[in-house]
């Protein structure tokens, strides 16, 4: 019994693999905790390499013999365009579903869904724009043509940080590209991906053209290890940490198997002299405090001019010390629990490691038992060193960490002094610095005077090691289309 939601018919125990509903040969089940209080939301199977083999085996099937890449690029965009409807109309209760297995605030949740949706609706659109070529030839006798043509069976690995977008952004790019899909999502957070399967189920995709994998931690590399190699899977593509990132990449050269990856960040955050400070603490907060900085583009490094610094820091500390800390189904909330015993430990080890190498925690910096288990204070620390964890590695909790700047050369060789190139934000009002600066910092999505940057419109991914790749936007569907060249001759 979720929240206040009557009727709910998207909470589900059971899988999607070639069009039924399946519990994995009543196997093993995994229970999915819900993070603010340790209560089990639901159980859903947990599936393994022989589920995953079917499943794989299903999704050719339907790709090869069933026709869904024959289906009219209008009717696949019907398909979505269904897809889409449901889930607007079931919106509610899908966030509440997010929230409980994720702590994500009510609010966040719905933010997600809206923009989890909008990629649906985008890719629904971008289904009749896969266009192909006919280009000049240099023979009289000959004409030359490319085709742009789905890839086969695309296998998505997705994290538990956003539960419905992540998948939503990968398996509407493919379904538009006419390719069919097996989606493994995270172990903490399945049952938002069956809430989205069964909107699909009842948008009326055909058999077998969206299957799901539900399975354990200590299941995942069994299955992903088969996802990889498996030589009726088409392509990967992977959203999660850059470690698990690099061992699929290296799973897939076996097979030179098509691989879109979308890895960990260390974003900075640059305020410039010339910065307006509303815009930049607005841009800030919204920054690293979304899902309790449990987001791949949140800011990382907060490198600030010395002019601002003082200003900058008190501000923050106020925007700070605002925050509506609790149990995330309750609307006010802001900031929840962090999503698992690791993430909680990895942020405390993080933030202790600084502190052991003289940084200095100006709020925050501890547990929050009261709360409950898994949460963390909405912390800001400063006196960071490039020797320490908070400037080295992705924090992926509510910690702002603050360096001081004197010039923009300076600012520079801090951001890009790292082997991530995800998101890069900062904040000027001066224009030939926003070129300047823009040209320079080596990431794949820049936020100028703005926190908030994704849009299915965008084009997102990283450079360096975070990633490989854009999802959202017309590029979105490269990652699930391959040109074919057909040369027609003796004319
Ligand atoms: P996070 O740090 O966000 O949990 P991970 O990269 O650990 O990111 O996990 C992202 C996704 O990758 C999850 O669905 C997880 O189950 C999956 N995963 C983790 N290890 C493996 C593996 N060895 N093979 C395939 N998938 C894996």
């Amino acid at each position: 019994n979720l929240f206040h939601c009557r009727n709910m018919h998207l909470l589900l125990n059971k899988t999607l693999v070639n069009g039924d509903w399946i519990s994995a040969n009543c196997k093993k089940e995994l229970a999915v905790l819900n993070p603010v209080n340790g209560n089990i939301v639901g159980n859903v199977p947990d599936m393994d390499a022989t589920d995953t083999q079917f499943a794989i085996d299903s999704a050719s099937k339907a790709f090869y013999s069933k026709g869904w890449y024959d289906l009219t690029a209008k009717d696949r965009s019907g398909l979505l365009k269904k897809w889409f409807n449901l889930l607007e109309v079931n919106k509610q209760e899908i966030a509440n579903i997010m929230t409980a297995e994720s702590g994500k605030p009510i609010n966040e949740s719905l933010g997600e869904i809206a923009y989890g949706n909008s990629f649906v609706e985008w890719f629904a659109e971008e289904a009749r724009r896969i266009y192909g070529e006919i280009v000049p030839s240099p023979h009289p006798q000959k004409k030359i043509y490319i085709t742009r043509e789905p890839i086969g069976v695309a296998a998505l690995i997705t994290p538990w940080n956003f539960p419905h977008a992540m998948i939503t952004r990968k398996a509407a790019a493919a379904l538009a590209a006419g390719c069919t899909v097996v989606i493994k999502p995270a172990e903490d957070t399945p049952l938002t991906c069956l809430a989205l399967a069964k909107l699909a189920s009842e948008a009326g995709f055909p058999k077998g053209v969206f299957n799901v994998i539900t399975c354990s931690r200590s299941n995942a590399p069994s299955v992903g290890d088969l996802l990889c190699k498996s030589p009726l899977v088409a392509g990967i593509s992977f959203t999660g940490s850059t470690e698990v990132g690099r061992l699929l990449y290296e799973k897939c050269a076996s097979g030179i198997k098509r691989v879109g990856l979308e890895l960990g960040g260390n974003a900075p955050f640059i305020v410039f002299e010339s910065a307006c400070m509303t815009k930049a603490i607005n841009g800030a907060m919204a920054s690293k405090f979304r899902n309790c900085g449990q987001t791949c583009i949140s800011a990382n490094r907060f490198i600030v001019h010395e002019s601002l610094y003082d200003e900058f820091v008190a501000k923050l500390t106020a925007a700070v010390n605002a925050l509506v800390i609790g149990d995330g189904k309750e609307s006010n909330v802001q900031i929840g629990p962090l999503v698992n015993e690791a993430q909680l430990n990895k942020v405390k080890a993080i933030v202790d490691d600084g502190v052991s190498k003289g940084a200095e925690v100006i709020v925050g910096g501890k547990e929050l038992p009261d709360k409950g288990q898994l949460f963390y204070a909405p912390t800001i620390i400063s006196n960071i060193q490039p020797n320490m964890r908070l400037y080295t590695e992705e924090i992926f909790g509510p910690v702002v960490s603050i360096i001081k700047f004197k010039t923009e050369d300076e600012a520079l060789k801090i951001a890009n002094d790292t082997r991530r190139g995800l998101a890069g934000y900062f904040f000027s009002e001066n224009l030939s610095q926003v070129f300047r600066v823009a040209r320079r910092l080596e990431v794949g999505m820049i936020g100028i005077n703005d926190g908030a940057i994704s849009a299915a419109e965008a084009a997102f991914g990283g450079v360096k090691e975070s990633g490989i790749g854009r999802e959202g936007s017309k590029h979105g569907i490269d990652d699930y289309v391959e040109m074919k060249y057909l040369c027609l001759g003796s004319l």
